[in-house]
């Protein structure tokens, strides 16, 4: 089964997929850690954005693994903490456009995604990843909502971004998401769509849950 989720930074895919993955023994895949991690790696080899080849590349053989905790691995290394950084946030926008770092993370992504029954979150999973999902939801809230819950959770998370910083980046990943060549956040007929600006978590699982139903 593969439950396919797409909506913008902070509308809530990351909780709402950690949720249901428990109630529902799903594997959860988070595909927004894949493309963090092909930036993780790039910072640490020094390549700015602009670096292209060498960017992809480094995505033509990285190593990421999920376990069931949530956990992402980079080439070995547990670095579920390191991809939320504020150096990350602000360059995998741009690098998650280039079109050949796509292609490697969503072979990565269908590869596991026939393996398991997942819940599998991100931006493209409905219309690029996995078209043909079983259940295809869109999960949205206003921006000013969605600054508010990530200025919370990176305040919880002790990682350093002002609310500034946030509400800036959140506005700019919202327009290169929906303005990429290939792979942008995109509503479709077929999407169930769900606005959780004024709902709480337990009702925006609940609205899932009815649906897989
Ligand atoms: O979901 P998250 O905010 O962690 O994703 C980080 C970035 O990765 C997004 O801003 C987006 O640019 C990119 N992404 C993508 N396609 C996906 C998931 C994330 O381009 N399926």
């Amino acid at each position: 089964m593969i439950v396919a989720i797409d909506g913008p930074a902070g509308s809530g895919k990351g909780t709402i997929a950690s949720i249901l993955s428990k109630k529902l023994n799903l594997v959860n895949i988070d595909t927004g850690a894949t493309y963090r991690c092909v930036a993780l790696k790039a910072l640490r080899n020094n390549l700015k954005v602009e670096d292209k080849d060498e960017i992809i590349k480094l995505s033509n053989n990285i190593d990421i693994k999920f376990d069931l905790n949530n956990n992402v691995y980079l080439d070995g290394e547990n670095v579920t903490k390191e991809i939320r950084s504020k150096e990350v946030t602000s360059i995998v926008s741009p690098i998650s456009s280039i079109i050949e770092v796509r292609k490697n993370m969503v072979d990565l992504q269908r590869r596991l995604g026939n393996s398991n029954n997942v819940v599998m979150e991100g931006r493209d999973i409905t219309t690029v990843v996995f078209p043909n999902a079983d259940y295809k939801f869109y999960l949205d809230a206003t921006l000013e909502e969605r600054v508010n819950r990530r200025y919370k959770e990176y305040q919880e998370k002790n990682i350093d971004m002002s609310y500034d910083e946030i509400y800036e980046n959140i506005k700019a990943r919202d327009y290169n998401d929906s303005h990429k060549e290939v792979g942008s956040l995109t509503r479709t007929d077929d999407q169930v769509y769900i606005d959780s600006t004024n709902l709480t978590i337990d009702e925006v699982v609940e609205k899932f849950i009815e649906v897989i139903k």
